[in-house]
């Protein structure tokens, strides 16, 4: 059978999401006709300057920030290179401005943005703390809550995890860090766009985001610094950013991650009614017509577009290698950690058994998918799966 669609079938959205046409059209003529520097004197490249500020309140507007100070300016939104760029830039800061505090707690399952970055540390002399999760990816609290104490500079916890599309209790992990006075950063980069949020009334004071994750341009991204909340810059250099972020905005990425948030807001009730019944029927029908599967993860607190589904006993590389004969793109885990031999540390973390870890295929949808694509998937998927544990010497259920 061939893919009757003749272009991709792309359920691999958190890895990377397609440019909205909107945004590609909004960020357009910032290339080569208003291509000014929005930091000179002369009103060709001063007026881009605006048009950042309006990308600034509607990156504010998704999160649901306080967003403008006394004068009237949003101050909460720091533009930059991407999601590490704002995990990296957060972390760093918080250790900064209590040196005094030597003490990180992450968990187990973070993204390698933030768990390799606090491993660089520990080699440094920081003491890192990691969290442990249960078989289903749910975070031991009472690990975490005998963790944090007066030495603890920063807690870092994502908000929703890019493998299982588990949700996180941020709030709650706010509020513990708080009683200790340690910081609390949350990497959103799966989150954002896809939950609706309410930063005015949080407490987490740190949150990443990411502008190729929700259909804006790769190499944006943003970091919500909570008004109050003491920064120390990662790039030193130029006034940009308030000073808090040197260099040369990325104008065309920031204009279109300012348009991909609007967008983002105005699809979040489709993204949690039409996107996640999608991921629930391909979910069920998969667990119709293959034996011996699992779906990791929490499903009482998931992502709407997220399913990672193992396929006991053979290699996710193998089935993504067929599937991809039919033009069908998803990933066997994070995409950071595809190359290695070792399943992913998230399931790892979990004790899911190397049969099954093995195994796993994430299916990451977006707004932009479709029934169709969803019933071509489970049409071509079963011959796979069947044919490659015919071949496999731990599947004896032949
Ligand atoms: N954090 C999470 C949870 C992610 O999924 C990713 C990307 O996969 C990142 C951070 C890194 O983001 P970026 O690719 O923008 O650096």
């Amino acid at each position: 059978m061939n893919n009757p669609f003749n272009r991709p079938i792309y359920f691999d959205n958190n890895a990377t999401t397609a440019c909205a046409p909107e945004v590609f059209e909004a960020l357009k003529p910032f290339f080569c006709n208003r291509y000014g520097n929005p930091s000179s004197i002369h009103n060709f490249g001063g007026f881009v300057m605006p048009e950042i500020e309006k990308a600034r309140w509607q990156v504010a507007e998704l999160l649901g920030c306080d967003n403008s100070d006394p004068n009237g300016r949003c101050t909460e939104i720091i533009f930059n290179s991407c999601g590490t760029e704002s995990d990296s830039t957060a972390i760093r800061s918080a250790l900064k401005i209590n040196p005094s505090r030597r003490k990180l707690v992450v968990s187990k399952i973070e993204h390698p943005a933030v768990l390799n970055f606090a491993h660089e540390l520990a080699k440094h002399g920081f003491q890192v703390v990691e969290v442990p999760v249960d078989a289903k990816g749910r975070l031991d609290m009472d690990f975490l809550t005998d963790a944090v104490d007066h030495e603890t500079a920063l807690v870092s916890v994502m908000w929703a995890n890019n493998e299982t599309g588990n949700i996180y209790p941020v709030e709650e992990i706010a509020e513990i860090s708080h009683r200790f006075g340690a910081l609390f950063h949350t990497d959103a980069v799966q989150a954002v766009g896809k939950i609706p949020m309410n930063m005015k009334d949080s407490k987490i004071d740190m949150l990443s985001l990411s502008g190729h994750k929700l259909h804006a341009p790769k190499g944006v991204g943003a970091l919500f610094v909570r008004r109050g909340v003491r920064f120390r810059p990662f790039l030193i250099g130029g006034h940009q950013e308030r000073g808090r972020r040197g260099g040369t905005e990325n104008v065309t990425g920031i204009i279109g991650l300012g348009k991909a948030a609007e967008l983002a807001k105005s699809y979040i009730e489709i993204e949690n009614s039409e996107v996640k019944a999608l991921r629930d029927y391909l979910e069920t029908e998969m667990q119709k017509r293959i034996p011996k599967i699992r779906i990791n993860g929490d499903p009482e607190n998931r992502l709407p577009n997220t399913s990672l589904i193992s396929y006991e006993f053979i290699e996710g590389e193998s089935i993504l290698m067929l599937l991809d004969q039919y033009g069908i793109c998803a990933s066997s885990g994070s995409a950071c950690t595809t190359g290695s031999l070792e399943p992913s540390h998230v399931l790892r973390a979990m004790g899911v058994p190397y049969t099954a870890a093995h195994g796993a295929v994430r299916f990451s949808l977006s707004r932009y998918n479709t029934r169709q694509e969803i019933d071509f998937l489970l049409e071509v998927i079963p011959e796979i799966i069947a044919k490659l544990r015919s071949y496999s010497p731990y599947w004896n259920d032949k």
